[in-house]
């Protein structure tokens, strides 16, 4: 059943419109029975009464442009007035990970050290946002420098699950998907180094896409692990992500990594997908993503999914991918080693704090002190055990060998597509977790991304759907999908099916908010 059929056509309440898909509000818009400015209205409503006090509310946002939104959503509506819209998705609200930079809005990768910053350009991603008339809201909350499963290690404060606003909304993209969870925003884009956008898609009923390495522009995103940061789009439904990864998506010679090769057909795949037969697909469940540390609602929520593509016609088998338990090792040595060096550049000289710039200090003694001041203990933490790991001490046993199974991980995805057309794998081995109960303990966060980080070191595809309610918690789970490089159509056209063939076993897609109205 789709929403339209679900609240009445027609009607275009605003809580009705905040729930509705950005397929299906583009529809509107564009045939012109709702305005972008009244759709961008109904998002802010909402994000003002959901979104604050950052105590107890979703705080997806670090910073809202309410004004700069209105603006955008007027010029949509004057080009569809006009007949000439700018794209599919023109005059779609939509929300960025603050560490994307944008003109117009503050960029602190939810760093005290970024406090204030004003990027001088915009990422590529946000001027084709701009330029196919998508209305950027705000931006959005996250681990500082993406740093995080949980949005905890943020600099100004956690983001709430919006199933359970005691719980973590996932990380390091939390805020984007609590956003879209919550109704603040059909869209919004995320930055996916070791699962960020998918592992908070799984644990807030969205849907998380990391696009194939290079297909989507890197400039203007604050750089984590330059080897394996990917953007990609957060949704409510494939076909939504499918419309954002074909806006964002493809080559720009801003980006040396970016690659010349036409972007797969995301959209074209969603719809073929949508039409539920997948006979003919071979499916490949990683056979290493379960057991110990797996929650039982997680793997009955997986199993069940894994019968429903049977259903759908798919010839599913088990495949072994033994290199796969080197990768969050190999994973927690590479990323901080690139990180290390990728936050030199926060030296106090050139962007946000300074601290200790009073004529008393030395220039090494300003960037120490900003560095101590501006940084929190996870950043600390990832920026000394990447320089360790590439000191000339310990450089071959460290970070060689952690490229080396980063090539075995390489090797296991090859062999097993060779005989599969995608994998499939619980998204993350738990559900949602409360807040805090992880945050001192780093090792039992860090294995929240056990089951994404193999497609960062590799460099492929892979997304998150949402694949039903954990009987353990009644908390969302997601079902990842992973295929080769530049077939993300594959990864799309599965979890359409699956998508219409799941129905509305994940329950509403907009949770109610319960322990927030009753606190207010
Ligand atoms: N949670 C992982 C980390 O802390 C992944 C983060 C990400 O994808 N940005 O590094």
């Amino acid at each position: 059943m789709s929403d339209t059929q679900r609240s009445g056509a027609g009607a275009a309440s605003g809580s009705e419109l905040i729930s509705l898909d950005a397929a299906e509000l583009a529809r509107r818009i564009h045939a012109r029975e709702v305005s972008s400015v009244d759709v961008t209205r109904a998002h802010l409503e909402r994000i003002e009464a959901v979104d604050g006090p950052a105590e107890s509310g979703v705080h997806a946002f670090l910073h809202l442009d309410a004004e700069g939104a209105l603006a955008a959503a007027e010029a949509a509506d004057r080009a569809i007035a006009d007949g000439a819209p700018a794209s599919p998705l023109a005059g779609v609200p939509v929300a960025l990970k603050d560490n994307l930079t944008t003109t117009d809005m503050p960029t602190t990768a939810a760093s005290r050290i970024l406090e204030g910053w004003r990027p001088p350009y915009d990422a590529t991603v946000v001027a084709r946002l701009r330029a196919a008339g998508l209305v950027p809201l705000g931006k959005t909350n996250l681990d500082e420098f993406a740093m995080g499963s949980s949005t905890e290690n943020s600099a100004f404060g956690p983001s709430r699950n919006p199933w359970d606003l005691t719980r973590i909304p996932g990380g390091s993209g939390g805020g984007s998907s609590s956003a879209v969870a919550a109704g603040e925003s059909p869209l919004a884009l995320g930055s996916d180094t070791g699962g960020s956008i998918r592992q908070p898609g799984a644990v807030t009923g969205t849907v998380g896409v990391k696009p194939t390495y290079g297909t989507v522009s890197r400039y203007g995103l604050i750089a984590f692990s330059s080897s394996l940061d990917q953007i990609g789009p957060c949704a409510r439904s494939v076909l939504d992500a499918a419309l954002l990864h074909e806006v964002i998506g493809g080559q720009d010679a801003n980006d040396q990594t970016s690659v010349s090769a036409p972007l797969p057909p995301v959209v074209e795949a969603a719809q073929a997908g949508a039409r539920g037969d997948l006979s003919g697909v071979r499916i490949g469940i990683v056979t290493e993503f379960s057991g110990e540390g797996y929650q039982p609602g997680v793997l009955g929520a997986f199993t069940d999914a894994v019968r429903t593509l049977g259903e759908l016609g798919a010839e599913v088998v088990e495949v072994s991918c033994p290199s796969f338990t080197y990768a969050l090792p190999a994973y927690y040595l590479i990323a901080p080693s690139e990180a290390s060096s990728n936050l030199a550049r926060f030296d106090a000289m050139r962007y946000g704090l300074r601290v200790g710039d009073d004529g008393e200090h030395a220039a090494d003694e300003v960037m120490s002190l900003t560095r101590e001041a501006g940084f929190g203990a996870e950043v600390k933490r990832r920026i000394m055990i990447g320089t360790h790991a590439l000191s000339a001490g310990s450089y071959d046993a460290l970070y060689g060998k952690a490229q080396k199974a980063r090539t075995l991980i390489v090797r296991d995805f090859t062999a097993a597509f060779e005989t599969c057309d995608v994998l499939i794998s619980p998204t993350t081995p738990t559900t949602a977790f409360p807040i805090g109960e992880r945050a001192d303990d780093p090792l039992a966060m860090y294995l929240a991304d056990l089951c994404t980080i193999p497609s960062n070191l590799a460099g492929n595809a892979a997304l998150s759907v949402p694949c039903g309610l954990s009987a353990d918690d009644g908390l969302p789970v997601g079902l990842q999908i992973m295929a080769p490089a530049l077939a993300d159509d594959r990864a799309y056209r599965v979890a359409a099916a699956y998508e219409v063939a799941r129905g509305p076993g994940a329950g509403p897609r907009i949770p109610e908010l319960r322990a927030l109205e009753t606190t207010r």
